[in-house]
């Protein structure tokens, strides 16, 4: 492909097949896109995105050997653990035809998702520069590296995941804020972030969704153990000219024209992420707890949202009961949501882009973290940059309505939304021209031009 007489530049981005993770990727393509490089996203089978919702972008499909059996399981750790062997030599073969295959535009780098560390060994072989992309915030790793190394240590155990005891020297961290993985099997989780965070690592860079003034500290830290720079440019849902969507599951844009109809500030948005689920009772829970509080809400009940029996829990009861009240939806088109001026509050599992997204909209939050980085996330949301507060017990319909009522109606709630108010201010700033994700940005496309 030319433009203005020079042949551009090809990138080839690699995401991890979940929501939380194709999401950052695909607005990273669509920011390096605007300029000036071609952008080709190489991606798995299972997972795969709509090539139609991004017709700037060649799409590269790799076969990824998963079985039914193992997409169904839910085991995150293992699915990423077999990624990682199954599509090396696949994504050489295809990286491999282009470099030699004497195509136009030349690969200037392969920029993958710090969970396909299977990358880097193909982009070696190959020759080719490479970048990982880390879709989490500093403070996880920080996190899930104390952990790792506690459970070689033989100084933590699935016990401690519900302790209330700080963690020396990770000061707001308790050991329940650590990022225990879903499938509760530590050692493989230990291997994983050996994997993912060798320290001499041959990319040439390390580029970050998240920002200075969020992270400054765990930032620094980070960037003493590594030589290669870390760029912190996020948020990139905000840098975007036109944001993508890469949704896996349909948006019910109703919601929507329902938010239309509320007040400002009155609705409590509820979700959890793309792979979190409850079981019965946490819903029953949840429903009435969000019933009781008498508060407006808008609530995404995914398909795959109840964990066990698939009886019909949001019973007639409690529709008629709340009618009008509350808008219940399967997936939502979350970022718009957040930035209508109805939704005053969001109770959040936490993971990082729902909580970079509340925090660039100003919205002040619930957190009910259910596991891994979300808990690291939901603790500096409510310790350190103080625009939330945590439900900490199990999910009971009195605690769901206290919290709703002081983030939504009292003094407290009027406080962190200020604070949320200042803070997505400072974003602001971060991504204006000399703020530094900006600075950082310019860094990355120097960087890539220079390779
Ligand atoms: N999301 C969405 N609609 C929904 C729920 C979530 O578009 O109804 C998006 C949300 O905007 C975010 C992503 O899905 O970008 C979820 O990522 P996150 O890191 O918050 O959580 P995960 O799904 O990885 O647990």
């Amino acid at each position: 492909m030319e433009k203005n007489g020079q042949i551009s530049r090809r990138l080839v981005l690699l995401p991890c097949p979940f929501q939380g993770h194709i999401n950052p990727m695909l607005q990273l393509g669509t920011i390096l896109h605007s300029k000036g490089f071609s952008i080709t996203i190489a991606h798995t089978e299972f997972n795969s995105p709509n090539p139609s919702n991004h017709p700037n972008f060649k799409f590269l499909p790799i076969p990824d050997g998963l079985s039914v059996q193992e997409i169904s399981s839910g085991d995150i750790l293992s699915l990423i653990q077999r990624l990682n062997v199954n599509c090396k030599l696949h994504l050489q073969e295809c990286l491999s035809q282009i470099v030699t295959g004497g195509q136009q535009d030349d690969i200037a780098c392969v920029i993958y998702d710090e969970l396909m560390f299977f990358v880097e060994t193909v982009a070696n072989f190959l020759k080719l520069p490479s970048i990982i992309l880390r879709t989490t915030s500093a403070a996880t790793l920080i996190a899930r590296t104390t952990l790792a190394q506690l459970k070689l240590e033989g100084l933590v155990s699935l016990e401690d995941s519900v302790s209330q005891g700080p963690v020396p020297n990770h000061h707001p961290l308790r050991f329940k804020d650590l990022p225990f993985p879903i499938s509760r099997k530590l050692e493989s989780f230990s291997q994983l972030v050996i994997d993912m965070y060798k320290i001499k690592t041959s990319s040439s860079a390390i580029i970050w969704n998240t920002m200075d003034c969020l992270e400054l500290s765990s930032l620094a830290r980070i960037q003493q153990q590594y030589q290669v720079p870390n760029l912190p440019i996020g948020p990139l849902h905000k840098f975007g000219p036109g944001l993508p969507n890469s949704s896996l599951l349909k948006e019910d844009a109703s919601c929507m024209a329902w938010l239309e109809k509320q007040t400002k500030n009155s609705v409590i948005y509820v979700s959890l992420g793309s792979i979190a689920a409850m079981d019965e009772r946490e819903i029953v829970e949840m429903a009435w707890g969000l019933a009781n509080s008498q508060q407006r809400f808008l609530w995404v009940f995914r398909p795959d949202s109840i964990r066990g029996s698939k009886n019909e829990v949001l019973s007639l009861i409690f529709k008629e009961t709340i009618g009008e009240r509350g808008c219940i939806v399967n997936w939502a088109p979350q970022k718009e949501v957040l930035a209508h001026s109805a939704v005053g509050g969001f109770l959040s599992h936490c993971g990082w882009n729902s909580t970079l997204e509340s925090i660039c909209e100003g919205i002040p939050m619930i957190c009910k973290p259910c596991f891994g980085d979300q808990r690291v996330n939901a603790r500096y949301v409510s310790h350190i940059w103080r625009v939330g507060l945590e439900l900490e017990n199990e999910l009971d319909r009195g605690e769901i309505e206290k919290a709703i009522r002081r983030l939504m109606a009292g003094k407290e709630g009027e406080a962190m939304r200020e604070k949320a108010k200042n803070l997505k201010e400072k974003v602001e700033l971060c991504l204006k021209e000399g703020g530094s994700s900006n600075n950082s940005l310019n860094k990355l496309v120097e960087m890539i031009m220079s390779f």
